[in-house]
């Protein structure tokens, strides 16, 4: 699969550690590391390793990947130092696309949470 690495995508070089990031958790298929511009004061991002450009690029066979990674995220939230629910949290966001707000064209979620006031509303 030569098409899961991109040597120009900054992600797929952050996952095979090319570029250092403070990880936070890794596996076979995910890697997930602190963002380097937090906007909360818990903000890490998690990608899938193989290079998958944004939410619009999904495949039916990335859908067991993608599930895992959600059911993933409550428990790196909590490992991370977000307080446990219902009156701790976290809120995931997958910007997808200029409009959408994406910078980096490798698909990430960023999962963010902590003591407020960093969320409004
Ligand atoms: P996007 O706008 O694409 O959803 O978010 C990209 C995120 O990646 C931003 O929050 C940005 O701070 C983060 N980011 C960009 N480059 C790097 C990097 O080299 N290392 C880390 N750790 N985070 C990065
Ligand atoms: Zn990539």
């Amino acid at each position: 699969h030569n098409h899961d690495y991109d040597s120009s995508c900054i992600f797929c070089r952050i996952a095979k550690g090319e570029i250092p990031s403070r990880k936070v958790y890794e596996d076979e298929e995910v890697f997930a590391f602190h963002d380097i511009n937090p906007a909360a004061p818990v903000h890490f991002l998690m990608i899938p390793k193989k290079h998958i450009a944004s939410m619009a690029h999904l495949s039916a066979e990335d859908s067991p990947l993608l599930g895992r990674m959600m059911a993933l995220a409550p428990r790196l939230a909590l490992e991370q130092g977000c307080n446990p629910y219902p009156d701790g949290g976290f809120r995931i966001v997958v910007n997808t696309g200029a409009e959408g707000g994406q910078e980096v064209h490798h698909l990430h979620l960023h999962v963010m949470g902590g003591a407020r006031p960093w969320l409004k509303g």
